[in-house]
């Protein structure tokens, strides 16, 4: 047995003082001393790596003599591989740890409990770290930390970088001892959340459907939501009673959504979405629920996913559906830049209860762009607007409860828009928590995704395995300079770095491989080529060749690609020899292809359709197409499939513009018969394309009301729209020009 040493008896002689202080170094010696922990004591996990270890911690302690957990230098103790926390007993404090390099085994990182019976109370974890502790397999659930129990604190804590299903911090009423229980979330940073690309990517729920009908008084205060991507859902709350109040969300795509249970406090929120696709701020349905003094600013949401929804619901609403919206108040708001105001939103034949009893005054809105957000999709007399203001003339239902007024606005000390001559809004004493002030004052922030050409520019010639031995050498953000003259890979290339290979003189630098693949994209990894003269004419002999491809299954981290000003030809060494090809389970946030020249291919330019389950699972967020020329290209452009009917995400978004297509997508392998198949794709704008020979444009609505737009092309045959969920006519905008 390892006790280092029983360091402090404190020689201070009275009795109750006489806490003792531990330093263990192993699991074995900490096991033996936690068996002993009395009310007081202190046990510290010595500084490294502890590899595997699954802390139980348990003990009873009370008010005023906790029991501490924490490291002997915060930040210094590493928890990594198949490691975990339990906490149960009373008044337990757990700081200064560090989960990383590993994934839990279990479904909790940190759970406030040992087992379904014994749970923490007037606990608190503080200044604890988990960032990219990530199960390898994506599709495998857990929460990285849970919840239950009673008056649990969760304080000063970092959580970043989660990218497999479940929710990052839960909060669980599924026993009456989590129930009623007065949890305080404060002061944590909840850092970026990668676009999950389903289901499961909320960064905070309170309750689930089954038990929202019980009140939860959770105080939900001073935390910072920095890019919290994950889902639709930023904050997922269902359950009664709790309070969110002053937290500041950033650049995070999704909204704070009250899905269920009932007099919930929403105040003194701040929401900076800065113009980015998708960001969205409060949605409200149930009963009860007050909406005020919430700052938003710069949101470009739509839909559920406005800055402001008000729902329709579903008469009797089963638990888990829409419960009607009853006595909302939403006052003193400050709307500013939010591209939409959506009341009764999702009102159809099911959804037909519209709000009732509820009220929206004394709320600021203004739109620099003069377009007045408001879209009513239902009888809106349950709802009283009185005594707001807008800058621009709001829809005539709405005229007498919002008064239009030119606003002058100028930005306070505070970082937010106030009117010079208005008092309508939010207060004057609003005070945005910032980033610093969140999570442990000892652990960096860390950026976001590295920046293509944010690192030094290396220069390479054209010698034996010079490109394998270039990207292996260098860090992440570089830019390789390919000399002119001819490189040929004999292996294929990984990358899990950001790195961009572009040649010194344009096209001078002319790339062949001799492996099925010429790069691999790896977790980490993300790839820019940029003119480039790439050749197929090494390739073996195969059948199902790719120039680059992911890892052929489970990456966890998204990657981005692009390939500009680049010259593909001659993959036709074989039959279905395709440019890119997503594995599954990858994600890519951004795949751009910008005036390029494509000649000569056996196969696919892109495919992106390797989730077939219909599970709302999808491979790509954007897919971009600019200014490029195909021409003989056997299969299609773009295979891009979302299949299901979850509504959980934004994408996939499709942009094809300004491209030259000629003879493409008529080969007798390309099953899906189209040059561009979109299955399930949520926007797609394709236009000003030319497009001869090819084979149709097929697209597949299945789920929400995906936005579609086809104009000003030129196409030898008209696009095929099928609405695969209802009858009637589709919804794509159509506006072409045939030439047979
Ligand atoms: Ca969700």
């Amino acid at each position: 047995m390892k006790i280092l040493a029983v360091i402090l008896l404190s020689l201070i002689l009275t009795a109750e003082l006489c806490a003792k202080e531990y330093l263990v170094d192993s699991p074995k010696a900490f096991k033996k001393v936690v068996k002993n922990v009395a009310a007081g004591d202190t046990v510290k996990l010595a500084n490294g790596i502890w590899h595997d270890f699954e802390i139980l911690f348990t003990g009873t302690g009370n008010k005023d003599k906790p029991i501490t957990l924490t490291a002997e230098t915060k930040g210094k103790v590493i928890l990594s591989g198949q490691s975990n926390l339990r906490l149960a007993g009373e008044y337990l404090v757990v700081s200064g740890l560090v989960f990383k390099n590993g994934f839990t085994p279990s479904s909790e990182v940190i759970a406030f409990r040992r087992n379904k019976k014994h749970f923490a109370y007037h606990s608190r974890v503080t200044e604890t770290v988990i960032e990219d502790y990530s199960n390898p397999d994506k599709r495998e659930g857990d929460y990285w930390v849970a919840l239950y129990g009673q008056h649990n604190r969760f304080d000063h804590n970092y959580l970043a970088g989660k990218r497999n299903k479940g929710v990052t911090l839960a909060v669980r009423l599924n026993s009456e001892n989590s129930q009623q229980n007065h949890h305080l979330i404060e002061y944590n940073y909840f850092g970026p959340r990668p676009i999950f690309g389903s289901n499961g990517g909320e960064t905070l729920r309170i309750g689930t459907s089954h038990h929202s009908l019980t009140d939860s008084f959770t105080v939900v205060e001073n935390n910072y939501f920095d890019q919290c991507n994950g889902e639709v859902e930023i904050i997922s709350v269902k359950s009664g009673k709790n309070q969110l109040r002053n937290n500041v969300f950033f650049e995070s795509r999704g909204t704070l959504t009250l899905r269920h249970g009932n007099g919930n406090v929403i105040e003194n929120n701040v929401f900076f979405g800065n113009g980015v696709d998708h960001t969205g701020g409060i949605r409200v349905i149930n009963k009860d629920q007050i909406i005020r003094n919430n700052y938003l600013e710069g949101l470009t949401g739509y839909r559920f996913g406005s800055g402001l929804t008000v729902m329709n619901g579903v008469p009797n609403s089963p638990i888990n559906r829409y419960h009607q919206v009853d006595n909302a108040l939403i006052t003193n708001n400050t709307l500013i830049n939010v591209d939409h105001i959506q009341i009764a939103a999702g009102s159809d034949a099911e959804r037909s209860a519209v709000p009732i009893n509820s009220k929206v005054e004394n709320n600021l809105i203004f739109n620099e762009n003069n377009q007045q957000p408001f879209t009513l999709f239902d009888d809106i007399s349950g709802v009283e607007f009185s005594n707001n203001v807008a800058n621009t003339k709001v829809v005539t239902a709405l005229e007498s409860g919002i008064s239009q007024q030119k606003l002058v606005l100028v930005r306070a000390e505070n970082g937010l828009l106030y009117p010079s001559n208005s008092v309508l809004g939010v207060s004057k004493e609003l005070s945005p928590i910032t980033k610093e002030q969140t999570g442990p004052n000892w652990y960096p922030k860390r950026a976001g995704d590295t920046a293509f050409n944010s690192g030094k520019i290396i220069e390479v010639e054209a010698t034996e395995d010079a490109l394998f031995n270039a990207v292996k050498a260098a860090q992440d953000g570089d830019v390789l300079v390919l000399k002119t003259g001819r490189y040929n890979a004999r292996k294929v290339i990984n990358i899990n770095k950001t790195i961009t290979i572009k040649s010194k003189h344009r096209q001078e630098a002319r790339l062949t491989f001799e492996r099925g693949t010429f790069f691999e994209i790896v977790d980490g990894g993300s790839l820019t080529l940029d003119g480039l003269d790439i050749n197929g004419s090494n390739s073996p002999d195969y059948s199902g060749n790719t120039l680059i491809r992911t890892k052929k299954w489970g990456m966890t981290a998204n990657y981005r690609l692009v390939i500009e000003n680049t010259r593909i030809e001659n993959l036709d060494i074989n039959h279905s020899f395709h440019v890119f090809e997503s594995g599954k389970g990858a994600f890519a946030n951004q795949i751009r292809l910008e005036n390029n020249q494509f000649h000569n291919i056996s196969g696919d330019i892109l495919r992106l359709d390797k989730e077939i389950e219909d599970l709302g699972i999808y491979n790509a967020e954007y897919v971009e197409l600019v200014n490029n020329q195909f021409e003989g290209v056997k299969g299609a452009l773009v295979k891009l499939y979302r299949g299901g009917s979850d509504e959980s995400t934004f994408g996939p978004h499709l942009l094809m513009k300004g491209n030259q297509v000629q003879n493409l997508g008529l080969g007798k392998r390309n099953k899906s018969n189209a040059s561009l198949f979109l299955h399930g794709v949520q926007v797609s704008n394709i236009e000003d394309n030319q497009l001869s020979n090819a084979a149709p444009i097929v697209v597949e609505h299945t789920v929400g009301e995906p936005k579609t737009s086809i104009i000003n092309n030129q196409l030898n045959i008209s696009p095929s729209i099928a609405e695969l969920k209802s009858k009637g006519l589709h919804t794509a905008t159509l506006s072409n020009k045939i030439v047979k």
